[in-house]
């Protein structure tokens, strides 16, 4: 068996070989986590055996996988003292046996009718694992020796259709895949330098659990140095040594039991991963066994990154398969209103070279992240108080988004937003406290929307409902007008806007004031017809108000109207809308009222009566924030109104 055997490969994998060899393939470097790779499982496979079978690893029990590369020769080395193969086992695993995704991976080739084009991106979508190495080699020597095996095996290629086989010497245990490079141009990385290697590893394979190391050369203070004239040793002498330097960190505490995992190892993997100073407000380590199998070590920051509502704002989870990185900012794992969670995930069963495109299909995928989110919402409902506010006022807004993206879990992230409100005294609470607190005749959940508190909490609108001692919530980011577009109801009560539509009222006394208000509105028929003439450009009905109780006036829409603070929010975005006319809602019970419409009884085209309703109308305005058309006729009006009320004290 000495002699040296020429084999033909077979069919599908001549023609996978001659992809490679000819693709335009841009991402040529997987092929280096994909040795590494099978080096590590060569090593787990090694020791995985030995549980049973204690001789096989007699000696080098320091595993490792090393890399060499030599720059002059223009090769790369990738050697590991894993479990190695025998002469048949190379026969069958190198060459012989296409792996299951092969056949697919043609099929879907022979589909494609651009076949240049396709092949880059398919070569993606499979492992090609060993393979790939072909995609930045033009020859590959493989040696291997079986753990209790004499001799070694010599498998070569250019990847042109055939390989040849041979028996060797080697002394040591395990293999040793030697790839001699294809030129590259100029301005492309060379696969044999240090750093080019480094990072390589770093992203790829950083946690691998083995050592990845590799001889590097370095400048350090000769051992015996010259002296000078008072025996010391002259400065500066130096000498070029070679070290030998692990490249990996190997961290992968993901993969450990969670009783095995300190908190500062928490702490400082987070702070690696989220590239973060703080230290993390809470962590989810678990693993899923079964079925779909992966681990999942996922952070939420205690800061929220500057980032957050950038647009295209990337995810932070990354995604691992065996300790292999797959792809970071994996946003196929997490909804967009989670993108602030960090971590990792690995999924034992997925393919290394899976594609975007393939994972937003994928079953596995979706099955994790269902979980993942189920997950993360328990998480979230059991954080003490404290912690959960801290949480919430960092990414309370970003999980808001939830409610109009996220329709399965509405319900959920309802449960976990927060407001401030009239009566919770700058506190937050949560809606389910909200109907805990409502008041035995309310029905609906209120709320009101703008760009402050203290102007919410002055509205004209929520008089009343202040008055009757109703909660209303107060909402002042702009993302709760996307919240209660979607939420219309909670818990079964309907949230109902204090600024939009009648509010129902409807305990006895509260009748009775309606029917009383509704009355006057009778005697002040005309003089409602009059201000909506006068303001016809402006409103588009005058009413008598049943939300008001100190102010005077206030505008209102219909429920579906766009709320005021909407309206602020796309101008201000740049949208271009016509606005929508409102309702003017007058408070008939205010004594100035009545005066009003003496006056206008009086003289119905006086220039005062059109100056008041002016006023009546700006006021409006100004109590929801608004911004008046003419603040200096405003400011004069309002001095003659002052120096008028006034006048019995001259
Ligand atoms: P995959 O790793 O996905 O199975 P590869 O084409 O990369 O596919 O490798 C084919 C087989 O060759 C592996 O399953 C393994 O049995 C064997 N093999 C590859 N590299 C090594 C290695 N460094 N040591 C031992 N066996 C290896």
């Amino acid at each position: 068996m000495s002699s040296v055997k020429k084999h033909e490969f077979k069919t599908e994998i001549r023609q996978i070989l001659n992809l490679l060899i000819n693709s335009l393939y841009s991402h040529k470097e997987i092929f280096l986590r994909e040795l590494i790779s099978n080096a590590s499982d060569a090593i787990d496979k090694l020791k995985f055996t030995s549980q049973t079978d204690a001789d096989i690893i007699e000696a080098d029990t320091e595993f490792k996988i090393k890399i060499k590369a030599d720059t002059f020769n223009n090769t790369i080395e990738i050697t590991d003292n894993g479990i190695g193969m025998t002469y048949d086992e190379v026969m069958q695993n190198i060459g012989t046996i296409a792996k299951s995704g092969t056949i697919e991976f043609l099929n879907s080739l022979k589909q494609s009718n651009n076949k240049e084009a396709i092949s880059a991106e398919m070569i993606g979508q499979f492992g090609v694992g060993f393979y790939s190495a072909f995609i930045v080699a033009e020859k590959i020597t493989l040696i291997t020796k079986a753990a209790k095996d004499q001799k070694g095996v010599k498998w070569e290629s250019s990847g042109d259709g055939s390989y040849t086989i041979e028996e060797v010497e080697k002394e040591k245990r395990g293999t040793s895949i030697i790839l001699y490079l294809k030129k590259v141009d100029k301005n492309e990385e060379s696969f044999t330098d240090e750093l080019t290697i480094r990072r390589i590893v770093k992203k790829h394979s950083d946690f691998i659990r083995y050592p990845i190391v590799m001889d590097v050369e370095k400048e350090e203070p000769v051992k015996n140095p010259v002296l000078d004239q008072d025996g010391k040793p002259i400065e500066g002498q130096t000498e070029k040594v070679i070290k030998e330097e692990t490249l990996n960190s190997m961290k992968a505490i993901w993969a450990r039991n969670k009783q095995d995992v300190t908190e500062e190892e928490y702490t400082e993997f987070y702070k690696h991963i989220a590239r973060d100073w703080n230290p993390p407000l809470a962590k989810l380590h678990f693993k899923l066994e079964g079925a779909t199998e992966y681990d999942a070590l996922l952070y939420i920051p205690s800061k929220a990154a500057a980032d957050l509502f950038q647009q295209n704002k990337k995810h932070g989870v990354n995604l691992y398969s065996r300790r292999v990185f797959v792809m970071e900012d994996c946003e196929e794992l997490m909804p967009s209103y989670f993108r602030f969670i960090k971590g990792v995930v690995d999924a034992a069963d997925l393919n290394l070279n899976i594609s975007r495109e393939i994972l937003q299909q994928d079953f596995l995928i979706k099955n994790i992240r269902r979980n993942l989110v189920k997950k993360i919402f328990e998480l979230l409902s059991s954080l003490e108080k404290e912690k959960f506010i801290s949480f919430y006022e960092e990414f309370g807004n970003a999980l808001k988004e939830g409610i109009h993206t996220d329709w399965e879990n509405k319900d959920k992230v309802a449960d976990l937003i927060r407001y401030k409100t009239t009566r919770s005294e700058d506190k937050l609470i949560s809606l389910k406290e909200y109907v805990e607190n409502m008041k035995p005749d309310q029905k609906d959940i209120y709320y009101i929307t703008g760009e402050n508190l203290s102007m919410l909490i002055n509205s004209p609108h929520i008089e009343k409902l202040k008055d009757k001692d109703y909660e209303v919530l107060l909402m002042t980011d702009p993302i709760d007008e996307w919240v209660v577009q979607a939420l219309t109801k909670y818990d079964g009560k309907p949230l109902k806007s204090a600024e939009k539509g009648d509010i129902d009222i409807e305990n006895k006394e509260e009748e009775k004031e309606t029917e009383e208000t509704t009355d006057k509105t009778k005697d002040y028929d005309e003089l409602f017809k009059h201000i909506k003439s006068e303001l016809s450009d402006k409103i588009k009905d005058v009413k008598a108000s049943i939300k008001l109780k100190d102010s005077i006036s206030c505008l209102s829409g219909d429920t579906y109207d766009m709320s005021a603070y909407m309206e602020k929010i796309m101008q201000a975005s740049g949208q271009k809308m016509p606005t929508a006319k409102r309702v003017l809602e007058i408070n008939v019970n205010h004594s100035a009222f009545e005066k009003i419409n003496n006056v206008y009884k009086n003289n119905k085209e006086s220039d005062d009566i059109k100056t008041i309703i002016k006023v009546l109308y700006d006021l409006a305005i100004i109590s929801e924030g608004g911004k008046i058309d003419n603040p200096s006729e405003f400011n004069t009006t309002v001095g003659k109104l002052m120096d008028y009320s006034l006048q019995s004290n001259k």
